[in-house]
């Protein structure tokens, strides 16, 4: 059977290649978009949005690599129109029949299509089970789905899942060409964030690493100069945080750690730069913000953590853990701190008035 192009539809020509047009002109646009973005989470967002109004449909996810170690592609929690309780559960090992054959597979393949093939293989291999195994996890999301292979240095590192066309009818010809072409774009970027975000990010807390801290420090520094903009930075450290590991065990630490570095993330807002400074001392820098306001931001992280109750899973989640953090807050100084350095001190020492003020409190410089 001949798959439905779009010139099978009542279409005149000009229509078509006006069509045309606009798809590759969506096409360039992402491109750009998508290679000046190492921010995996946008990233997404564009990936999702441009492939869900180009072939009209409602639903539209994204099977990734998830981090280091990894065995396969985990769906991102970032979905558009799915209903899914818990992502991590829809996984797709590389040692899959299905990672295979998309590999292999020179075109597009739909749920029903990967069905079909499944059903022609020999049923007592090993190797039917995944695919049962997958095909019954891809059918959870819908019954009708198309699936877009990302491939990047000859590898998959990705699956564009589709769900049924608003309209009911079948992906038309050019509609899987773009999204094909989008997916070749799409792995390139998805790959380049990826190593970007393992090469800064602190796989424990998931804050940037010490070294970035420093970095952007540095070039916001430079910029509040320019624009006379203001510039404030937070250092906070968890209270008693020893006692902490001595009564429970290290694991249990960097649980708390996890659980208070979860509360910054979602601190950060903007341009914000939430970062692990080290051990269980962590930093915000926060440009454009004057003193109060990062006084503000301090109090409510404060507030927060002192409300945040850590379940002890080694007492079957029973003891609730609570925890306290110190702040310190500065604002950039353009007299004052010549390096990043200064405005580090001075934020440190704000934090140690906050330590020996009682603790559990913020203090400014
Ligand atoms: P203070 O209120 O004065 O800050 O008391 P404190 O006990 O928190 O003292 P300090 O900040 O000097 O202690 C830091 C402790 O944090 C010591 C170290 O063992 C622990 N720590 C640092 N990094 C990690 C980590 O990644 N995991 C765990 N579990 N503990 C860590
Ligand atoms: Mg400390
Ligand atoms: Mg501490």
């Amino acid at each position: 059977m001949q798959e439905p192009t779009a010139l099978s539809q009542p279409d005149t020509f000009i229509e078509h290649y006006e069509r045309k047009i606009h798809s590759q002109k969506q096409l360039i646009e992402l491109s750009k978009a998508l290679n000046s973005n190492l921010d995996l989470r946008s990233l997404i967002d564009s990936i999702l949005n441009v492939s869900i109004a180009q072939s009209r449909c409602l639903q539209a996810g994204i099977y990734l690599v998830p981090e280091i170690d990894h065995h396969g592609l985990v769906l991102n929690e970032n979905v558009v129109g799915f209903e899914i309780d818990d992502p991590s559960a829809f996984f797709i090992p590389y040692k899959s029949d299905i990672i295979k054959l998309l590999s292999e597979y020179p075109t597009l393949l739909t749920l029903t299509e990967i069905k079909n093939i499944a059903d022609a293989t020999d049923h007592s291999s090993l190797a039917q089970v995944s695919y049962r195994d997958v095909i019954k996890q891809l059918s959870k999301l819908s019954s009708e789905l198309l699936l877009i292979p990302l491939k990047a240095k000859g590898r998959i590192n990705g699956i564009l899942v589709m769900g049924p066309k608003s309209d009911g009818e079948a992906y038309f010809a050019e509609e899987k060409a773009f999204l094909s072409d989008l997916a070749s774009l799409a792995a390139i970027a998805v790959e380049n964030a990826r190593l970007y975000e393992l090469a800064t990010v602190d796989m424990m807390t998931k804050l940037k690493i010490h070294h970035f801290f420093q970095t952007r420090l540095r070039e916001e520094m430079e910029l509040s100069r320019e624009t006379n903009k203001p510039l404030s930075l937070l250092l906070t450290d968890i209270d008693h945080f020893k006692k902490f590991n001595d009564t429970y065990g290290h694991q249990i630490g960097d649980l708390v750690l996890k659980e208070v570095a979860k509360v910054l993330i979602q601190t950060a807002k903007g341009n914000d730069v939430a970062a692990r400074y080290g051990g269980e001392e962590f930093a915000l820098i926060a440009p454009g913000r004057t003193r109060d306001e990062a006084l503000a931001i301090a109090e409510k992280y404060r507030e927060k953590i002192e409300k945040l109750s850590v379940k002890n899973p080694s007492d079957k989640g029973e003891k609730i853990l609570k925890v306290t953090v110190s702040v310190g807050v500065a604002t950039f100084d353009f007299d004052a701190d010549h390096e990043n350095k200064h405005l580090i001190e001075r934020t440190d020492q704000a934090l140690y008035a906050a330590k020996h003020g009682g603790r559990n409190r913020v203090e400014a410089k």
